[in-house]
Parts: C-alpha cells; structure tokens; sequence
C-alpha cells in the first residue's frame, strides 16, 4: 500500500480485488501481526542485486515504522530476535494504514480486479471489473503467489512481462518441506515434537532456531527460514544439540553413570520420542554408556550435529509465507521502484524479486519500498 504516493500533490486511488483491506496482515503473526524487525539488515533480504534493498531501507527504515505505531498509540513487544508484534491485534495496524491513508486524501476502493493495463500519452488506461480507470503513474503492489485462497494473482509479474521487464521464475520460500515416503513413515509420528536446532542450507546459509516436526514433514522456523536457500535435489543438514558439547557432556554422563543406557542418557537432552525413533531405526546404538568405543563416540556426535535430510519438496504456495523471484531489480531503480525503460510504471513489494527472512523483514520491505515509491509516484 503506497500511503505515501497521496502526500504529494497527486489524486491517489487504491485499487484492490479483496473484500477486506490487508487480509495478510491480519492474519499475520497469529492475528498480531510481526509488522518489523529491529535488527533490519540488507544480508536478510534474497535478491538478485544485494545491494538492491539499501537505500529503500535507509529512507523508510524499520525505525520510521516503530515511529508511525507509536503515533498511533499501538502497543507491541519483542517476542524473539528484535520480531517486533502488537500486543493486541493485527487490525490495529490495518487501522493505522487506514487513518493515514484517510489523512493524505487516498481513496481505497475495494473488490475491483484490474483485468488489464495498457500504456497510453496521458500514462496508464486501466480495465477493471468497476470500469476504466486512467492514471499518470501506476505502482503494482499485487503481492507474490504465496496463499492463492487470499487473492495471491501472478498478475504483477504478466504487468511486468507485458512491458518487456525481466521475471526471476518464482518459487514458494518460508514454507514447510515434505519428506520422501521412508523418511515420513520413519518421522510423522513425532508430529508436534519440536526442538531447537541449526539448520544449515547446501549454500552455508544457517539458521539457529526451532525445528517442528509435522505429520507432512518438518516445519517450525529453522525449517521455513532455511527453505528460502534450498533447491531441488538439494540436503538439509540439522545440528539436534545447538546448546550441547556433545563430547564434554557424554564424558561426564558417562563417569556419573556408567551403566545409564545410551537412550535414557541422550533423552535428557533431546526429545525421548525422537531418540526412540532414531535407536528403533538403528541410526543410533542401543547400548550402556560404558560400551560406547572412541569411534562409534565420533561417529553418534557427527551424526546428532550433522544430521541430513534430503526434503521431497515443500508443501508450495498454499502454506508459503512469501514467494523467491519476481520482477528483477536490475529493471528498476532502487531509490525510486520505478522501470528504468517505463516511466510511470513502479513495483513494490513482494512482486519484486526481493524476499525476506522470516520475522517482520517482509512486511518492512513492503513499507520501504512503497514509501521510496510514495515519494515520486
Ligand atoms: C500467512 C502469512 C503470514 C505472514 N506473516 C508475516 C509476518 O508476520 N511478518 C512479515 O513481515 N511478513 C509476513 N508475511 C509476508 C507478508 O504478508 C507479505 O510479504 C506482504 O504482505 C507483501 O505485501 P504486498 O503489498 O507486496 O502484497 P500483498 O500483501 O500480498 O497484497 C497484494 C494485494 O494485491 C491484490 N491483487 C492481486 N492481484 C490483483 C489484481 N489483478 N487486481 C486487484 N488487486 C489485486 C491482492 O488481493 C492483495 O490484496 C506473511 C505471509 C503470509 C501468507
């Protein structure tokens, strides 16, 4: 949403296909809405350009938008690694928008499709399910294909193709994977299970954080966060003991109780039920402490902190957070979002080939880069 564009002299209209206004973010972060980050950063953003995303984020940082929920009187708190939520309701920051939308004279006007765009001398015609629409400047913010049953459309990306912009194919990214069928009969009845863990990608992009398993696969948000680095074909490595020397901790296990069983030892500092499952398969020895050799020592910790997974896929838009591709930056301009080769036509938002971490980083990139938008449009 582009509350900005209406602070300059121009008439502003939004035009939007849903029923409802910011349907993403009210049912984002459990209906509170984890709206930034404090600890915004342009190494959390996957773009084509890495340097893309930087003067966007320093002109309407994570600070301007703490800034404007204050100045609305919205509570929130920090819940872990600077995610910033309401206290209250997600509605709050639909709300706000709103408000500020009303002030800077936008007009919304829901329920209306854009069916078509074509360029003209006075700008854009637009064909939409209310009727034309003529405008001198148009900014796309129709989102990526993430969660169909919302309204995701590809519609931004055939804009983009229509005036010859390049399109990064697209792929689902913050989403759970699925397992190959022995690993899912192997896993699925420790659905609910969750445990901390880092979760390492084939690139060497990590992530230390839980890890949930579910009756489809593995889930949780070392699992979403990593699946925005994984590709088809590609292994998923997991260390279970995050917090542990594994080493340090079974040398003193051991001289403490000797004859403890491996199984009983190890589920003091893993689930139990996993550790069941694991010894039932034989990926780990069914043995006292003291029978534990050197070697097979070495071996039991390379598996626990390198333990691989080769995902079958993941489960796609319908449960993804956000969308990897889009529109290619190298096509706009990064202090404005508009089309270097089509004046008048700006992309902002998750349509562009720019998606971030889990934690707020996505919703921040939506206010950056439609306030840089805003400014010019
Ligand atoms: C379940 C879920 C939870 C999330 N939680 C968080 C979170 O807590 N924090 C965070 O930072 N990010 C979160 N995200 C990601 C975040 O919601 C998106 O990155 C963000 O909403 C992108 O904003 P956008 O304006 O680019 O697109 P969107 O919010 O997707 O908005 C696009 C709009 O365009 C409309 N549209 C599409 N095509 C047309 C058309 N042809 N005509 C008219 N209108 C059209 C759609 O109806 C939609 O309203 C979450 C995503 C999901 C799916």
């Amino acid at each position: 949403m582009c509350v900005n564009c209406g602070l300059s002299w121009r008439d502003v209209l939004l035009l939007d296909n849903a029923k409802q206004m910011g349907r993403k973010i009210l049912i984002s972060g459990g209906g509170r809405c984890n709206f930034t980050n404090q600890n915004i950063e342009t190494n959390a953003f996957l773009c084509g350009n890495r340097h893309f995303c930087k003067s966007a984020l320093a002109r309407f940082s994570q600070w301007d938008f703490i800034a404007m929920v204050e100045r609305h009187g919205i509570e929130y708190h920090e819940k872990t690694l600077g995610q910033l939520f309401c206290n209250e309701s997600a509605k709050e920051i639909v709300d706000m928008l709103k408000t500020e939308c009303e002030w800077a004279g936008v007009n919304i006007q829901l329920r209306t499709e854009i069916v078509s765009i074509t360029a003209n001398d006075a700008g854009y015609l637009l064909q939409t399910s209310a009727g034309d629409y003529q405008c001198q400047s148009l900014v796309i913010a129709t989102g990526g294909l993430s969660m169909p049953k919302l309204g995701a459309t590809p519609f931004g990306y055939k804009v983009a193709e229509q005036f010859g912009l390049a399109v990064k194919p697209t792929s689902a990214a913050l989403v759970p994977f699925t397992l190959h069928q022995a690993d899912k009969d192997k896993f699925e009845q420790l659905a609910g299970i969750a445990l901390p863990v880092i979760a390492t990608a084939e690139s060497g992009q990590s992530f230390k954080e839980a890890m949930l398993f579910t009756h489809r696969g593995l889930s949780g948000p070392a699992v979403l966060q990593i699946s925005s680095y994984w590709r088809a074909g590609q292994k998923v490595s997991f260390n279970l003991l995050p917090e542990t020397d594994f080493i340090a901790w079974l040398t003193a296990t051991t001289a403490e109780s000797p004859k403890l069983s491996f199984k009983n030892a190890l589920s003091r500092i893993l689930p139990k039920r996993l550790v069941e499952v694991l010894i039932e398969h034989g990926e780990l020895p069914e043995k006292n402490l003291n029978q534990l050799g050197k070697g097979e020592i070495s071996q039991i910790e390379q598996y626990l902190t390198y333990w691989q997974i080769a995902p079958n896929g993941t489960e796609g838009y319908r449960t993804a957070e956000v969308t990897l591709g889009g529109v290619d930056t190298d096509e706009l301009s990064s202090k404005t979002m508009e089309a270097k080769k089509q004046p008048g036509l700006y992309f902002v938002g998750e349509v562009m080939d720019v998606s971030g971490w889990l934690g707020g980083y996505n919703f921040q990139w939506a206010w950056s880069s439609g306030y840089a938008a805003g400014e010019v449009a």
